[in-house]
């Protein structure tokens, strides 16, 4: 079984982040990711308020960190990690790791969970076999694929703002369709997507229910009435959440399914540290989940140097 220092969970901005502060430590550093490295990141095509780079992509931010992860010797493992198992170790004063994965288990002497969040599903009859076939949950990653068509977006915040005018661009046809009787996007966003000749606003509609056979025909749902709609694609973009069941035997979770851990991000099980989104804390951007990553690396740097004295 392969060993590592520290074992990061996720290749988003911050896991990457503390592979390089572990690295330039001379710790022998693994991520491990279950999509593609980067994260969420990739869904934004333009950042305006990460400090120094206005206006980079995404997705050219994540490629810059994973050469610079690369640069210092960093291994990406591509696997997704399925559960964490704590076991003292005979021969250092610590503990050591075991992690299963859908391949082969990894074995580290530190750990940092830093697996961001999964996007809210509708949690409708039909969604999980609709997903790829119409269903979706991020416009820059599936949005060409509707080139020409008729398009729903889901969702009332200023992420689903952002894809409508995204989607304005490549679509025959934007509808935007939320809960409430006003979006929660910001009213610049709101403003300009009012301008554009293809989209129309539903306000105050609820999606009741999708249907189609092997892809998306029809999205049911209750306004003013009980309606339909044919639409190819649907985007729910209603939000995101922790993903930790699996971690709740090895780290405290708060009641909304985030991982307790202190300033330092460090958590209830010695050893074990946490980064980014996926962290109980007040604000969810990149700069501080780059700032939880060098944290949560120094937390787990000075771990190991201490099982080593
Ligand atoms: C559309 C959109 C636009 C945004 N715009 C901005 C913006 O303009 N400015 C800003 O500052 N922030 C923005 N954000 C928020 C910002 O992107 C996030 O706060 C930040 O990227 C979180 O990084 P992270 O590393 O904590 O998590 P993530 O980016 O979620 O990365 C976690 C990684 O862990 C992987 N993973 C999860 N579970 C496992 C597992 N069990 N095993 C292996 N791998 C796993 C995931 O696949 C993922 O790659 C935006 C977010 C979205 C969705």
């Amino acid at each position: 079984m392969d060993k590592y220092d520290i074992l990061i969970v996720g290749a988003g901005v911050a896991g990457m982040t503390a592979a390089v502060y572990g690295l330039r430590a001379k710790k022998s550093v693994a991520i491990l990711e279950k999509a593609a490295v980067g994260g969420q990141i990739l869904q934004t095509t333009k950042l305006d308020n990460y400090p120094g780079l206005p206006g980079i992509s995404g997705v050219e931010l994540a490629e810059k960190l994973r050469g610079q992860v690369k640069q210092f010797g960093g291994h990406f493992v591509s696997a997704e990690v399925v559960s964490i198992e704590k076991k003292e170790d005979a021969d250092s004063k610590g503990s050591s790791f075991v992690v299963a994965t859908d391949d082969e288990p990894i074995e580290a002497k530190s750990i940092i969970i830093a697996n961001g969040s999964k996007e809210r599903k509708l949690g409708l009859e039909n969604e999980e076999r609709l997903i790829g076939h119409g269903v979706s949950y991020c416009a820059t990653c599936d949005g060409a694929l509707f080139k020409d068509k008729d398009v729903l977006v889901y969702g009332g915040g200023n992420t689903a703002a952002y894809s409508v005018l995204y989607l304005a661009g490549i679509c025959r046809k934007v509808y935007w369709m939320f809960r409430k009787p006003a979006p929660r996007a910001e009213k610049h966003l709101v403003e300009t997507i009012e301008e554009k000749e293809n989209v129309e606003i539903m306000k105050s509609s609820v999606v009741t229910h999708l249907e189609g056979q092997d892809k998306l025909e029809r999205v049911d749902y209750h306004g003013e009435a009980d309606e339909s709609m044919s639409v190819s694609g649907i985007f729910v973009l209603i939000g995101r959440e922790p993903d930790n069941e699996r971690f709740k035997n090895l780290v405290e979770l708060d009641e909304t399914g985030h991982i307790v851990s202190d300033e330092t991000c460090t958590t209830r099980t010695l050893g074990v540290f946490c980064a980014g989104d996926t962290r109980a804390k007040k604000l969810n951007q990149i700069v501080t989940a780059t700032a939880d990553g060098a944290v949560a690396a120094s937390g787990a740097i000075e771990y190991l140097n201490k099982l080593n004295k």
